[in-house]
């Protein structure tokens, strides 16, 4: 995302490097991603459960379960809120998911692109559960970990999450 005037004085901005802006009255204005959280679902034969986007951009492609950080919440805080929209899931219904990495992704949104710095977590169901698909969410499909099409995934930040959980997995 390319900032043009400062948020807090509305005087045009000028890229000092990268990320950082500064306008004429001296405020320094970053770009920093927008944060999001990802989780992948692992079925008891290893089988990873991915989300099939329902909305625009890349309606119909692959992703993981989550979303973007609202506010100031946490990461754990807004994986819990997801899972409920989307799969209505309480904490209860999941092992304590576990951390896999971080990536940066892009998202075109409202003509232009947010960079996204995703974390991605993965987690079984307890038996029993049955995720069903909500809000943003138009369905659920189940690969084989080793066997993800990573040309259905929607961005560059999900197959680094697979890759990672590939890892995991590949090791045991
Ligand atoms: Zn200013």
């Amino acid at each position: 995302v390319k900032f043009n005037f400062c948020r807090r004085c509305g005087a045009a901005l000028k890229q000092i490097n990268g990320h950082v802006y500064e306008c004429a009255d001296g405020h320094t204005i970053f770009a920093n991603s927008n944060p999001t959280i990802g989780v992948f679902f692992v079925t008891p034969d290893d089988q990873v459960l991915l989300s099939v986007r329902g909305i625009e951009p890349r309606k119909g492609m692959l992703d993981s379960f989550g979303g973007f950080l609202d506010g100031e919440e946490n990461f754990q805080t807004a994986l819990g809120r997801e899972l409920k929209e989307e799969l209505g899931l309480e904490p209860i219904d999941y092992e304590p998911p576990q951390y896999l990495t971080s990536e940066t992704g892009h998202y075109p949104y409202q003509g232009e692109t947010l960079s996204v710095i995703s974390s991605f977590f993965w987690s079984r169901l307890k038996p029993g559960v049955t995720p069903i698909p909500a809000d943003d969410v138009a369905g659920i499909e189940s690969f084989p970990i080793d066997q993800v099409d990573f040309d259905r995934l929607h961005d560059d930040d999900v197959r680094a999450g697979i890759r990672a959980l590939q890892q995991v997995f590949s090791s045991d």
